[in-house]
């Protein structure tokens, strides 16, 4: 497949994510991450951060990701700083040709922009940092920056199906404890846990509009070919890279 899968947000926006590429071997490092604190080799890294960086046609120190932990803390970006030892699961800022992202693999990628007020943002939501909140405090940070969650649009980026997400009784349970029954499918026998609509239910609760929330459509397991997928490669693999950018207006 092609390295990067564009999402059309709207004007203005570049957004995506960096698929596998063409992994060349069975590691599950092979193909193209540029994620810094996984375990790959860290020239490797470093190869695919700055032809990623010629691709975006951004010099690669304007392309920020930060070490993500799991957590529900977004981090507010407000001058081109390396973020890669901020502990963040989310990043919101209101600069321009700069590429924020998030790391994933399997979890769900959110990329959020209000081209209105010139605020975005990307989030990793993974079902720990989905049920802590992360989704409604990087909401609040895009607030916060002056953006109007009405105005905002919203990409559920390649994350894992519910057919693929076995969890535990006990993370079933936090679902149910929290009001989100209606994400977790009990007709097998263990149950399932459906993370995009999960992630879908948060951002319009939170305040973004539904018809202003897209979906890939695409589950990372499914197609562990193209994307890295924890379930299917294990925690010790590479990881999909969802950014955005806002463009200077004129
Ligand atoms: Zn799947």
């Amino acid at each position: 497949m092609e390295l990067i899968h564009f999402y059309n947000i709207a004007d203005g926006i570049t957004a995506g994510t960096t698929g596998r590429g063409n992994p060349s071997t069975e590691n599950p490092y092979s193909g193209f991450n540029v994620c810094h604190y996984v375990g790959d080799d860290a020239d490797a890294v470093t190869e695919c951060r700055q032809r990623l960086a010629r691709t975006l046609r951004l010099p690669v120190e304007h392309i920020l990701c930060p070490r993500q932990t799991h957590s529900s803390r977004p981090a507010v970006i407000d001058s081109v700083t390396d973020i890669s030892m901020t502990e963040a699961d989310a990043v919101v800022t209101r600069l321009s040709e700069v590429a924020i992202g998030v790391n994933t693999a399997d979890c769900v990628p959110i990329l959020l922009a209000d081209t209105a007020n010139h605020v975005i943002a990307a989030v990793h939501a993974g079902w720990r940092g989905l049920l802590a909140g992360v989704i409604e405090n990087a909401l609040a940070a895009m607030k916060a920056q002056g953006a109007s969650l009405p105005c905002a649009k919203a990409v559920i980026a390649p994350s894992i199906c519910r057919h693929c997400f076995e969890v535990g009784d006990d993370v079933a349970r936090l679902f149910d404890d929290c009001g989100m029954a209606a994400c977790i499918d009990r007709t097998q026998a263990k149950p399932h846990i459906d993370l995009p609509m999960a992630a879908r239910m948060k951002l319009s609760e939170a305040g973004i509009l539904p018809e202003n929330i897209s979906d890939s459509g695409i589950c990372t397991r499914c197609q562990n070919r193209d994307f890295f997928s924890a379930r299917a490669l294990g925690v010790n693999s590479g990881r999909n890279f969802s950014f955005i950018i806002q463009h200077c207006s004129e």
